[in-house]
């Protein structure tokens, strides 16, 4: 163990965890960051253009964009420590923070930025094209796809949205549905069911995206009858759901059903005093580069009043 008791321990490395460094470290807390070992950089490291960062005209990589963000970090004495955490003990005064070999660190607030990872089909070419054709954001990509035939996987509400939101700009949208119905909620269904240009396979699955640099087409499966086929399309939205990275905190800080983070009202703070969560292991909502980069802020700036209130 670190004899030393730090301001604040930062756990994750996306806009986040990112901005709240920043913050934190302008304002002199030098807080120790842990980035994560594979995924450090957070979701953007996985995607190419980001077109809806404000201050980038010209839209920006996704790595590149991360690289900034941790640079800007590092220049205002952020530690950086590109780790895992495997166990926290944040009830008491002084929060505990553990890493894979055990080494152990100590502070007295702790900032919660580990996001959500969009669900995968688990399927072949999925990684490989990823920010060619495949994305998990019709928000962030839906833009690239102007006047192009998409495929929306998945029959909940979120499917439903993206796939209503998508025809804005698509010529067609078809929905790969596994069942014989919808999940969504009545009106979501309606109103997708409504729109000329969403079209609906159902009982079928997507067993393989194939492309070689770009998405061409997938390959469908037929739940029923096992029979394949094959389906062109140039974009292909997964909306299967996100999981919330809180593993770690179970049954210390205070989360919803679905295993997001709850924070007060208009606040970051959590049930637990001196941690705050920010970014999209809070957010089920909004879920962009933008919002978890103000929640980071918000989230420096509250453990930076919560330590000065204590000292
Ligand atoms: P994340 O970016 O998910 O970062 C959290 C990181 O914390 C993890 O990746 C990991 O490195 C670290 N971490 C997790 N657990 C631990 C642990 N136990 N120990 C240490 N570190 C840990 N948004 C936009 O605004 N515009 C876009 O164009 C856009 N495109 C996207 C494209 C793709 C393919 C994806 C997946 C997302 C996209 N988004 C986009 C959404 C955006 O990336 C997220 O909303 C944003 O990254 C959330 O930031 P975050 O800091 O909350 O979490």
């Amino acid at each position: 163990m670190s004899d030393d008791v730090r301001n604040l321990i930062i756990i994750g490395s996306g806009p986040s965890g990112y901005t709240a460094a920043i913050y934190a470290a302008r304002a002199n807390l030098e807080p120790l960051v842990f980035e994560g070992s594979v995924t450090a950089g957070g979701a953007l490291m996985t995607t190419t253009d980001v077109e809806n960062f404000p201050g980038y005209p010209d839209g920006i990589m996704g790595p590149e964009l991360m690289d900034k963000l941790r640079a800007q970090a590092e220049r205002f004495g952020a530690e950086l420590v590109t780790d895992d955490v495997t166990s926290v003990d944040l009830t008491g005064d002084v929060k505990t923070v553990t890493l894979d070999d055990g080494t152990t660190y100590r502070a007295r607030a702790v900032v919660l930025a580990m996001g959500s990872g969009y669900r995968k089909l688990g399927v072949e070419g999925e990684d490989r094209l990823s920010g060619h054709g495949v994305s998990w954001c019709a928000t962030c990509d839906g833009f690239f796809f102007r006047e192009q035939n998409i495929i929306v996987v998945g029959g909940g509400d979120s499917a439903l949205e993206e796939a209503t939101f998508l025809t804005r700009f698509a010529s067609k949208v078809t929905m790969v549905v596994r069942r014989d119905e919808l999940r969504g909620s009545k009106i979501m269904q309606d109103r997708a069911l409504a729109n000329e240009k969403i079209h609906i396979e159902w009982n079928s699955a997507v067993s393989e995206i194939i492309g070689d640099d770009k998405l061409e087409a997938v390959t469908l499966t037929d739940t029923v009858s096992g029979e394949t086929r094959r389906l062109d399309a140039t974009g292909l939205f997964i909306a299967i759901g996100h999981d919330p990275r809180s593993e770690l905190l179970t049954g210390q800080v205070d989360l919803d059903d679905e295993g997001y983070v709850l924070v007060a009202a208009g606040s970051t703070a959590t049930n637990l005093t001196g941690v705050f969560a920010a970014g999209d292991l809070v957010d089920h909502t909004y879920r962009q580069a933008i919002t978890a980069a103000g929640t980071g802020c918000a989230a420096a700036l509250d453990a930076e009043r919560y330590l000065a209130d204590i000292d």
